[in-house]
């Protein structure tokens, strides 16, 4: 907290700092990189460059307010009620922001320093893109990671968190690793020290996300600072029962703990123990394969389009962030694939269970949101009732879970769901609790108060009496005084000076001041033809009445407090809770897209198969769906005899489509879904390489050919036997022959070196003379059909070449004037003549040299023989015997 002197300064010019400026100053002077929303009653403003900043991002007037150093103070604000909205759009922006709030009553401070005391402020947390928490800051079906990255000894270790789910892991990889692991979890922000950054500016990783990193200086990345904020951040005496981590996984653990005390100025945010990201036993698909394959996004960022969008049918927001982090980091272990397989399997088997599942999802809270909320004193009643009904869900599916015949009927098939049904663990007491202590209506705030139940607390409900209904509560004293007193005209009265009071006429008064009645009746005044009394219960009731709103709030608040304890008190329980109600949305969620989309359960294994029968593109066949066209199905089989595959078809033949779907199906099967096709066996994919649409990246002085080279290279130096591999055309964005003899080597490299399974689209025909000396490289091609002049896809691949590529009638379909179209028809014709004569590769090496027939001399008798032909003289038998005629007159010749 800073403290400021409240004096007024003087400052050498003889201008006065008024004492908030200079409040203002000294606490921004401490948050010199944050804008400073600064408290003011019912705003947040900012003040100079801040204020500029601030009012042109998110179009605001600027004012001004005072001088300071001879210059006009600028300012803007934004109205606390509405703030958030205003924050959304500034950390969107990439603004970080340090708030100030009032830290005590104008009431507390005039208390405590007099008439003009300075209300105290400070700052109280500090926004950052990676650290946030309210709903209206997050994308509610997206994960919102903070990463920390320490490098150590040549090792890097990331740790990250959602701080709104409470997710905390850490994997150490290198640097060739390092952007794959970055594009799996899309951090919102990376917190690293700004040495680090200087050792890397040439990275592929820095050039990708710097525009995400928060540098800090090094000595936050200590060892020893970050051991003693993991055990304060834990609440433990020992990093022990940790596990088993490396000081660098430590220490990037720690650095995280530390930004997060350093953001959430002293609160301590919901995190669950570490654990050690699943590294090895995930699928590694780099930052290039995942933009190319728009898994979670599409190329231009958007997740409708996406492989996600496409396949999501999760009701619950939390589901569908665990479906993201799941498609996002396929697994390898074919054991662990086929436990989530059994699961989707089971809710395919149940159909009426299913529904009857999801019906009850979509009564289910944000639980994991709210739960962090609350822990990190930023909930609201609203939060509390999410914690309600969110358990009240899984009390229901509970009930469901144990009274479903199929669960007894496939104890086997089973055992993944009946596990998470005990995971949804037993929360009566608490349900009962938060029931009967909510309102029906609640507010957003706490501070609004009106959110607990009448009739859950005496006290409470008494203060609500009181305030709602003080006459009657007075009425009924008075009627009790009166039939105690005997006085039958007794009345409570009200005044300014004398508060409430009981009247009785000067004949009555003796009745009060007999000796029983004058210790509870006590005299203040007599009036001509009046006497009045007090009882301390009057006056009690009295206080009771002016006091009943600041009561009923602060007793409010009180129970809410308690509420967040009880929840608090059973966390972990709730987290598994909520854990367990994610995956259940998961599971039913692709076990419904199965059935809507007809997909089947693949059989994944330790082999190095990869058979797909009747295999769709996901995301094209739904968008086909909706155009009322049908999408052709494909077969696919890199098994052992044909490893590699080369795919020749005219342009639009729908080449990437099926490079893609085979890829896509192989994501879908190990990241525990079924997958569009009739049927699939796939040999688990230990690395994806896909590179398929490449584009320029201009912005990061690269052409599309330097990309190109670069990906090429990343596949050939890591492929493994276990990878699939998926390229459309090596060697497109340079001369004909340097690309051809790239793509060319590329192929042999892959076949005999890499030995990946993989498929390789390409306009170069040439490269299919490989066959003859690669064994394991088969052709497939895509099949059209020429009629009146006109190419009509099939999309159909099957066995064999393409003639030719159809680029020219794929320009007509775009529209390029005639007279081009024709001119490109005479071009080509020339350049196909000239080129069959010159292309050294267009003949495969060892066949030109079996065919002596073209090098015969003109007088060659077997030459003469042929031209003197009649071929369709011949019978077969005849024809038999040429053959072995000419045969020997070549062998002589030669
Ligand atoms: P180019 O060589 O020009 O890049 P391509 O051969 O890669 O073309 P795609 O982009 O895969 O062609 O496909 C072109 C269009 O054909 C797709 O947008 C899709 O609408 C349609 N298409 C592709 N495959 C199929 C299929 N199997 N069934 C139905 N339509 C398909």
């Amino acid at each position: 907290m800073v403290k400021t002197d409240k004096n007024q300064k003087t400052k050498e010019n003889g201008e006065k700092t008024t004492p908030m400026m200079a409040q203002y100053l000294a606490i921004k002077a401490e948050h010199q990189d944050y804008l400073l929303f600064y408290r003011m009653g019912d705003f947040f403003e900012l003040f100079f460059a801040d204020a500029v900043q601030a009012a042109a991002a998110l179009d605001l007037t600027l004012t001004r307010r005072g001088q300071h150093d001879g210059q006009d103070i600028a300012m803007c604000g934004v109205p606390v009620h509405a703030h958030e909205a205003y924050l959304s759009r500034l950390v969107k922006k990439g603004f970080k922001i340090a708030i100030a709030d009032q830290i005590e009553t104008p009431e507390q401070a005039r208390r405590r320093g007099g008439h003009k005391a300075l209300v105290e402020r400070a700052v109280v947390r500090i926004v950052t893109p990676g650290t946030l928490t309210e709903d209206s800051l997050l994308e509610a079906r997206a994960a919102n990671y903070l990463a920390v990255m320490v490098e150590r000894g040549g090792q890097i270790a990331l740790a990250w968190a959602d701080v709104s789910t409470g997710d905390l892991q850490v994997e150490t990889c290198d640097l060739l690793r390092l952007n794959g692991l970055l594009a799996r979890l899309e951090p919102q922000e990376i917190v690293l020290a700004d040495q680090l950054i200087e050792n890397h500016r040439q990275s592929a990783w820095y050039e990708e996300w710097q525009e995400y990193l928060s540098p800090l200086p090094f000595s936050r990345f200590d060892l020893d600072n970050g051991r003693r904020r993991l055990l304060s951040l834990f609440g433990v005496a020992t990093l022990d029962g940790f596990g088993d981590f490396l000081p660098v996984e430590i220490a990037a653990l720690g650095a995280l703990a530390d930004y997060l005390y350093l953001t959430q100025c002293g609160q301590t945010p919901l995190l669950r123990m570490p654990v050690r990201g699943a590294g090895g036993s995930l699928m590694e698909i780099d930052a290039a394969t995942r933009r190319s394959l728009e898994l979670t996004r599409t190329q231009q960022g958007d997740r409708a389009g996406s492989l996600l969008a496409a396949i999501d049918q999760t009701i619950t927001a939390a589901g569908a962030r665990l479906l993201a982090q799941r498609l996002a980091a396929p697994l390898t272990d074919p054991a662990s694939i086929n436990q989530r397989l059994d699961f989707v399997a089971a809710w395919v088997e149940d159909g009426a269970g299913r529904d009857a599942l999801r019906v009850h999802l979509r009564e289910c809270p944000d639980l994991e949101r709210a739960l962090s909320r609350l822990v990190l004193d930023r909930g609201g009643p609203r939060d509390v009732a999410a914690v309600r009904d969110a358990l009240i869900v899984a009390a229901a599916l509970q009930l469901q879970l144990a009274q479903n015949a199929v669960i007894a009927d496939h104890p086997v098939l089973w055992a993944p769901i009946a596990r998470c049904g005990r995971q949804l663990g037993d929360h009566a007491i608490l349900i009962d609790r938060l029931g009967r202590a909510l309102a029906d209506e609640l507010p957003l705030l706490t501070r609004d108060g009106g959110f607990i139940r009448d009739g859950y607390h005496p006290q409470l409900d008494h203060w609500r009496l009181l305030q709602r209904d003080g006459r009657q509560v007075i009425a009924n004293l008075q009627a009790r005084y009166a039939e105690q007193t005997g006085v039958p005209t007794l009345k409570i009265r009200h005044n300014n000076i004398l508060g409430y009071y009981i009247e009785v006429t000067a004949q009555q008064a003796p009745r009060l001041q007999t000796d029983d009645m004058k210790a509870q009746f006590i005299h203040r005044q007599t009036i001509s033809n009046a006497t009045r009394f007090i009882t301390t219960e009057l006056a009690d009731l009295e206080r009771e009445i002016v006091a009943a709103a600041d009561k009923i709030l602060a007793l409010e608040l009180e129970l809410f407090a308690d509420l967040r304890g009880e929840i608090q008190g059973r966390i972990g329980m709730i987290e598994k809770t909520a854990a367990a109600l994610a995956e259940l949305d998961v599971g039913a969620g692709l076990a419904e897209l199965a059935v809507r989309y007809d997909y089947v359960r693949p059989a994944v294994d330790d082999s190095h198969d990869f058979v797909i029968t009747g295999g769709r593109h996901p995301v094209v066949e739904i968008a086909l769906h909706k155009q009322s066209s049908r999408f052709v199905a494909n077969d696919c089989d890199l098994g052992p005899s044909a490893r590699l595959w080369l795919l020749t078809g005219p342009n639009m033949a729908g080449k990437s489509t099926f490079l893609r779907q085979n890829a896509l199906i192989a994501i879908l099967a190990q990241t525990g879904s079924f997958v569009p096709a009739r049927q699939a066996k796939i040999g688990v994919v230990d690395r994806l390489f896909s590179r398929v649409g490449a584009a320029d990246d201009l912005a990061r002085g690269r052409s599309t050919f330097m990309v190109e080279m670069v990906e090429a290279a990343a596949i050939l130096n890591q492929a493994t036997d276990r990878s699939l591999v998926i390229l459309d055309e090596i060697g497109r964005g340079t001369a004909t022959y340097d690309g051809l003899s790239i793509a060319w080597a590329c192929l042999e490299h892959l076949h005999d070196v890499n030995r990946c399974r993989g498929i390789f689209a390409t306009h170069y025909h040439e490269l299919t003379a490989l066959v003859n000396s690669l064994a394991q490289l088969c052709c497939y091609c895509l099949k059209i059909k020429e009629w009146q002049d006109q190419v009509i896809f099939l999309h159909e691949v099957g066995k064999g070449v393409a003639e030719r590529s159809f680029g020219l009638h794929v320009a007509r379909l775009a529209g390029l004037p005639a007279s081009v179209l024709s001119r490109a028809g005479q071009v080509l014709g020339d350049l196909e003549r000239d080129h069959s004569l010159r292309n050294p590769l267009s003949k495969p090496k060892k066949k030109a040299e079996a065919l002596p027939l073209f090098d015969l001399p003109k007088s060659s008798p077997a030459l003469i023989r042929l031209q003197q032909l009649e071929a369709d003289m011949l019978t077969p038998r005849a024809a038999l015997d040429l053959v072995y005629e000419l045969t020997a007159m070549v062998r002589r010749d030669g």
